[in-house]
């Protein structure tokens, strides 16, 4: 990865919903519990992460401040071609204001990544504009991005598990000139005589971030989970939840065997999809159209289609891997609805996501490619049934292992991939 692609994670000042002492926390924080009062609290956000920048502490607390809202997209993003599947990892800002306020940065900027973000409360002052749609604003990004260089133009590209959130970024306007207020610095530009914040259409964007207790609905225990867990765990009545709006929701899951208590449980979501154009039901289908070295067997026919991904962000080489490695191996098993006290590994892929990978992991893999690639390229993906599953993986010292599937991670690649 050259710098420009290097995964950078902002800090967020939060405040405990509970008691108001500060807690810092990485961008990505759904679950933390406060060091004051203990209290555990889930952040859910409607839509996409909103955070604001400060002003500089030489720029008076009272100056009218007009924030500017950025778009930033953090993730990677899939080329499709006959010659492969190849990623790139981005990580991009964009100005989200329409060309009515002229000059403004296009985008953040690396000085930004040093200052950490602040959740918008209800009293913070100043004007927040609302932004043009993230489809809008990421038509210019896409401008800046192809310059880059790039082998064979892709026939689609996917996006898979990218982090889409919205920066405001502090103005103010002093002697005909828009300030930039994190800085104190002027940009190179005039505003016109009239200029007011007042003509933009504005909006409170705090309104769009709750917070819920880390309380089990169920059973009132404690939840748990890494900071960036999509899913929290009950140990005590054995459910895992997800912020949903305002309030937890119970996720359904499985956990499949061999039962090892010295084990890591990966967490895996198990698709059943009708992918339009492509005839991709059984187990068979999937043989034949993979052009494997093997025939596909009769029962195979009877067998309905799985899609596989990892419930988990890694780097996309192994999350390719792993995806078709699991679709081919069509893994059913015994399977049990508690984790006991198992060791899991957090779930930071949203099913969604995962169906989103469905095109990619089948042009991967699918032969020949280029036969296949148009059908792929406007097909689509209609989710019948989402699943997360738990798989157990012996715990190595460098690689986790399933020894049924002869599947490994290595363990690096798997604790570095936090911040994907
Ligand atoms: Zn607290
Ligand atoms: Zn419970």
């Amino acid at each position: 990865m050259t710098a420009a692609e290097r995964s950078i994670s902002y800090r967020v000042e939060h405040q405990c919903p509970q008691c108001g002492a500060p807690v810092n926390l990485g961008e990505e924080t759904l679950f933390f519990v406060c060091d004051f009062c203990r209290v555990r609290s889930c952040i859910s956000h409607k839509g996409v992460f909103r955070y604001m920048l400060s002003p500089g502490e030489s720029v008076p607390g009272d100056t009218d401040f007009i924030y500017l809202p950025y778009w930033r997209f953090k993730g990677v993003r899939y080329f499709c071609s006959a010659s492969g599947v190849d990623s790139r990892f981005m990580d991009i800002s964009q100005c989200a204001v329409n060309d009515s306020i002229e000059h403004v940065p296009a985008s953040l900027g690396f000085r930004s990544q040093a200052l950490p973000l602040k959740l918008i409360r209800p009293e913070t002052r100043g004007t927040f504009l609302t932004p043009v749609s993230f489809k809008e604003s990421i038509q210019n990004l896409d401008r800046r991005f192809k310059r880059g260089k790039q082998s064979a133009k892709p026939m689609f590209t996917e996006d898979i598990g990218e982090m889409t959130s919205l920066i405001y970024a502090p103005f103010y306007v002093s002697s005909n000139r828009l300030i930039d207020a994190v800085l104190d610095k002027p940009l190179d530009c005039h505003v016109p005589e009239d200029f007011s914040a007042d003509r933009h259409e504005a909006c409170r964007p705090e309104k769009e971030t709750v917070f819920i207790p880390g309380i089990c609905p169920s059973c009132g225990w404690d939840l748990q989970g890494r900071a960036d867990s999509l899913a929290l765990v009950c140990r005590n009545c054995n459910t895992l939840w997800r912020a949903h709006g305002k309030r937890l929701a119970k996720i359904r899951f499985r956990v499949f065997g061999p039962r090892d208590p010295d084990g890591v449980y990966l967490p895996f979501w198990r698709i059943r999809a009708d992918v339009s154009g492509l005839a991709l039901s059984s187990h068979a289908d999937l043989v034949n159209a993979c052009n494997l070295p093997m025939m596909a067997r009769p029962e195979m026919k009877n067998r309905e289609l799985h899609f596989w991904a990892p419930a988990f962000k890694i780097r996309p080489k192994v999350f390719l891997r792993l995806s078709t490695q699991l679709l081919l191996a069509q893994l059913d098993s015994e399977t049990e609805n508690s984790l006991h006290s198992r060791e899991i590994h957090p779930v930071t892929l949203p099913g969604a996501e995962a169906v989103e990978s469905i095109r990619v992991t089948l042009a991967s893999l699918l032969k020949p490619t280029r036969d296949y690639l148009p059908a792929l390229s406007c097909a689509e993906v209609k989710p019948t049934d989402l699943e997360l599953i738990f798989l157990p993986f012996e715990n190595g010292p460098h690689e986790l292992f399933h020894p049924d599937l002869n599947i490994g991670i290595n363990r690096n690649i798997l604790d570095l991939s936090g911040n994907l």
